[in-house]
């Protein structure tokens, strides 16, 4: 399997009824597919600043406590990818900094196409870094900065900054929430009131606001900031007329289909590259199935159009993570046979069309045709939901280089042979362009597939600041 990995979920809360920190870690839960390396949570009570972070998941991390103080106010909190940066305990957020003005504590989501640059600059000022992640540089910045407020001094950091950013902000008394000008990464907006007491949410996707009883309120728009205190919340725009660029890998793979960003719900979309995926690949057999998870809904779909049965082909393990969250290759190549069995009942002597969302380097596509075979399918038709990834991306998907993306190097014809399906059908740009309904889709990032990047990168690979240090 692949280093493919998608970066972080950020969560923050403003509340002066409700358990913050508690509500928190029931967002980061929800928020667990964004990245299952390490978590944390901050704290405020509106003087004390607390943070509690560790490897792993975030059920493992606070197994046993929960950050708790008398009076909390306010939580942020992080899941974790490693996309810039080891996965170590050093790099692990939300990062929590003292500086001239109080301190204040961050979470990131998403990647700085800059930051190499920033930081090489702030070192030779003498300024100390303490981990490999480029989120660092954003609170050197906002340290650093002579102006007077925090939303200044943050968006005086962010005139420097460029790339994919959403960010989740605590001081002592504000809750902040930042979008990138470009939107690349999603960022909602909830509120709760009644009989749970009034609290502010800020999350990465709106599955985290309905587990804390939040109504969805909006999203985050491309470079708003968004300001929690006491008087309410406020907004302010820092970047306006810059083209949008959605990711469209989130609505592919990434985000939970329970989830609605920008105005279009991540199930409906998936369903839809499904559908389309039917039409355009004509393909028919005895029964659909899909490699669950994330195969699920474009699976359904798929079936929906073609008119044929949708059944479990492959069983999951529940109780393996994400088959990327292991660190060497090995390990994952083991971590797919852990993850998946056939249901030989299911596809023995069935001619089967098995969708997936995605196919990156083809480890994974390649080890469920075996096994469909061994399991006595007659025949086995790969149907992926998205166009072949022939670019890395570099606002937050962790790609690794190109040359590891098989579609960078192989034909489509050549992709086939190598996963040894009957058949291989891929849905096309102009299809999946045709999938987010509620979005222009001239407003979404496709650069994975056509090279098209909004935003262009300066860093040199994730490992960047590593390499630097050694
Ligand atoms: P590969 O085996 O390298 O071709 O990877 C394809 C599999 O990776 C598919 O089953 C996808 O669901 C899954 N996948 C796609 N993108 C990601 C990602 N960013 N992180 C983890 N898994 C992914």
């Amino acid at each position: 399997m692949t280093d493919w990995k998608e970066e972080c979920g950020v969560f923050g809360v403003y509340s002066t009824a409700r358990n913050v920190a508690e509500l928190t870690y029931h967002g980061l839960f929800a928020l667990q597919h964004r990245g299952q390396e390490s978590c944390g949570i901050a704290v405020t009570d509106g003087a004390w600043m607390d943070v509690s972070r560790g490897m792993g998941l975030v059920n493992e991390v606070f197994r046993h406590q929960i950050p708790f103080m008398e009076g909390q106010k306010i939580a942020i909190g992080h899941v974790r990818y490693s996309t810039t940066g080891s996965s170590l305990m050093a790099n692990t957020q939300p990062l929590l900094v003292n500086y001239a003005g109080g301190k204040i504590a961050l979470a990131h989501n998403g990647n700085l196409t800059n930051a190499a640059a920033i930081r090489r600059d702030l070192e030779e000022q003498g300024t100390i870094f303490q981990t490999s992640i480029d989120s660092e540089v954003f609170v050197n910045l906002i340290a650093r900065s002579r102006k007077d407020t925090i939303e200044e001094k943050i968006l005086d950091s962010l005139k420097k900054i460029r790339g994919a950013y959403c960010l989740t902000i605590m001081t002592e008394d504000k809750l902040i929430g930042v979008r990138d000008p470009q939107g690349f990464r999603p960022l909602c907006i909830g509120k709760s009131s009644g009989e749970f007491g009034e609290a502010f949410v800020v999350a990465s996707e709106s599955c985290a606001l309905d587990v804390v009883d939040a109504e969805f309120v909006r999203d985050v728009e491309p470079g708003e900031m968004v300001i929690i205190d006491g008087n309410g919340l406020k907004s302010v725009k820092f970047a306006t007329g810059e083209k949008r660029a959605a990711c469209i890998f989130e609505y592919i793979y990434f985000a939970r289909p329970d989830s609605v960003i920008d105005g279009q719900s991540v199930h409906n979309a998936r369903f839809m590259m499904g559908r389309m995926l039917a039409k355009e690949s004509g393909f028919r057999g005895d029964i659909v199935i899909s490699v669950p998870d994330s195969g699920n809904t474009a699976a359904s779909g798929f079936a929906c159009e073609a008119g044929i049965p949708y059944v479990d082909g492959l069983m999951k393990n529940r109780y393996i993570g994400r088959t990327f969250i292991q660190p060497t290759q090995k390990q994952r190549k083991t971590a797919v046979k852990m993850k998946l069995n056939p249901i030989r009942a299911s596809v023995a002597g069935k001619s089967v069309i098995i969708v997936d969302d995605s196919i990156v380097r083809g480890t994974t596509s390649g080890k469920i045709v075996k096994m469909l075979r061994n399991a006595g399918a007659k025949s086995v038709h790969m149907c992926i939901s998205s166009p072949p990834i022939t670019h890395p991306c570099y606002y937050g998907i962790d790609t690794s280089v190109r040359k590891e993306l098989i579609a960078a190097t192989k034909s489509v014809e050549e992709i086939r042979e190598f996963i040894g399906a009957d058949s291989l059908h891929f849905l096309s740009l102009e299809g999946l362009k045709k999938c987010t309904g509620a979005i222009d889709p001239e407003d979404m990032c496709y650069a994975c597939f056509n090279g098209g990047y909004p935003v262009a990168n300066e860093n040199a690979d994730k490992y960047v600041f590593e390499q630097q240090k050694c």
